[in-house]
């Protein structure tokens, strides 16, 4: 089982020819609501690549056909909470003709996470805790002290980038960071897996290159990798097993737009 205690947003969708520039305003193709958050995307890939998988974290009264989606792909909803006077977490995300994006992300029910919601039950009884930084730092906290002391092996995806990433990388055993997150990160005890773009990843001295793909939409390429790394550590593969199926996996969630590969409507 890998349990992941993270964020779940809902995505508007918007695609650009190129970025505007601060005080400039460009015209998107379209609009569209793409379900999302790091925890959420995280949580599916995990599911995808076959562990039994559990999330826990807030959604608004708006999360109900969102948290619905999820279970029905395999994710268990059940310890996530709604917060009935919030908005679920959004992001605002413009993509240009190379798939590149810019992104906003507003908290809303994310942010009032706390960490006696951190469901105890279901972060023990883990083989992998799975863990980014999209919710109160302290609650992320809570949950590696709970996978610790119960010995559950805890992956942190250190992104997005905060002040406290390099606190908390200390405390996981394996922590996941794109190149410009280990440039900041510097060295930590755990081990360190770096994803490199369309170059793949690298962890524990292997490379693993990423297959050439047509990338569309990179948003969730990171998460998906995370996701299905940490599943195939729940499952005991071997490290270089692992990665080869988290590259392979992130390099597919560049092929469809929105990071979970699925749409709401409305
Ligand atoms: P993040 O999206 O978190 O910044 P990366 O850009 O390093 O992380 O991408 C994470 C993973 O997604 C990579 O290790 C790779 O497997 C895959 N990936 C990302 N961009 C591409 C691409 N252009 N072509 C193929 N795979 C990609």
């Amino acid at each position: 089982t890998v349990c992941v205690v993270g964020s779940l947003n809902l995505d508007l969708v918007t695609r650009v020819r190129r970025h505007p520039r601060p005080g400039e305003t460009v015209t998107g193709e379209w609009t569209r609501t793409f379900p999302g958050g790091k925890g959420a995307n995280q949580a599916l890939a995990a599911a995808r690549a076959g562990a039994r998988t559990q999330l826990v974290g807030r959604v608004g009264a708006d999360g109900n056909s969102y948290l619905a989606g999820l279970a029905e792909r395999g994710v268990d909803c059940a310890a996530v909470l709604v917060t009935p006077d919030e908005a679920t977490g959004r992001a605002i995300v413009m993509v240009d003709e190379q798939g590149e994006n810019n992104i906003v992300v507003c908290p809303g029910a994310n942010g009032h996470v706390t960490a006696a919601d951190v469901d105890a039950r279901a972060v023990i009884s883990a083989d992998v805790l799975l863990l980014q930084l999209e919710l109160p730092v302290d609650v992320v906290r809570r949950a590696i002290d709970l996978a610790a002391a119960a010995g559950v092996r805890t992956v942190l995806n250190a992104s997005p980038w905060s002040l406290s990433a390099s606190e908390l990388a200390e405390l996981a055993d394996v922590v996941i960071v794109n190149e410009h997150e280990a440039a900041a990160l510097g060295p930590v005890p755990g081990t360190v897996c770096v994803t490199l773009g369309s170059r793949g990843a690298r962890w524990l001295g292997i490379h693993v290159p990423a297959p050439e793909v047509q990338a569309v939409d990179t948003t969730g390429a990171g998460d998906a990798f995370a996701g299905t790394l940490a599943a195939r550590l729940a499952a005991v593969a071997e490290p270089g097993q692992a990665l080869h199926a988290a590259v392979t996996a992130g390099a597919a969630a560049c092929c469809h737009l929105g990071p979970q590969g699925w749409a709401l409507t409305g």
